[in-house]
């Protein structure tokens, strides 16, 4: 996974500040003054790193606290929504909320709205499928007229 050997690098980068620092403190004066500026140096460069890997594990952590987010919302709409032949609802009585198409629900678990409804067929826009419901009432055929001459 990216995001370990992102922390694996920062944590790397701070084992090398702290192996520069304890160089620099138990040299104490023994170090020439240009080798304590390379140490020093190279211990900046070190925190540096460290600075932007943490940024890096900072970015991933507010991403996959949103895809936690995201993914609990899934779960509650999943947890509320209501098989109720021929369609699906989401919620409890009077927060009740659709009906929503069976067959993406089913196969995509996604909630599309159905349209139409009360006498009529309800339809989804989305797969085209038809749903007749206890409410629905064929249409009266059109009245043919005989007219005997
Ligand atoms: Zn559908």
């Amino acid at each position: 996974m990216v995001d370990i050997a992102i922390l694996g690098s920062a944590l790397s980068s701070i084992k090398t500040a702290t192996d520069i620092a304890k160089l620099i403190k138990d040299s104490g004066t023994s170090l020439e003054k240009a080798e304590v500026k390379l140490q020093i140096a190279e211990l900046i460069s070190s925190l540096a790193d460290i600075k932007m890997e943490l940024a890096d594990v900072q970015t991933i952590l507010i991403e996959k606290d949103q895809n936690i987010t995201e993914l609990r919302n899934q779960l509650n709409t999943k947890e509320s929504v209501v098989w109720s032949k021929p369609y699906y609802f989401v919620g409890q009585d009077e927060d009740q909320d659709g009906p929503f198409c069976q067959q993406c629900y089913d196969q995509e678990q996604k909630l599309i709205r159905l349209q139409g409804g009360g006498t009529k067929i309800w339809h989804c826009l989305s797969c085209k499928s038809h749903f007749k419901d206890s409410n629905y009432a064929r249409e009266p055929l059109p009245q043919v007229r005989v007219i005997r001459s």
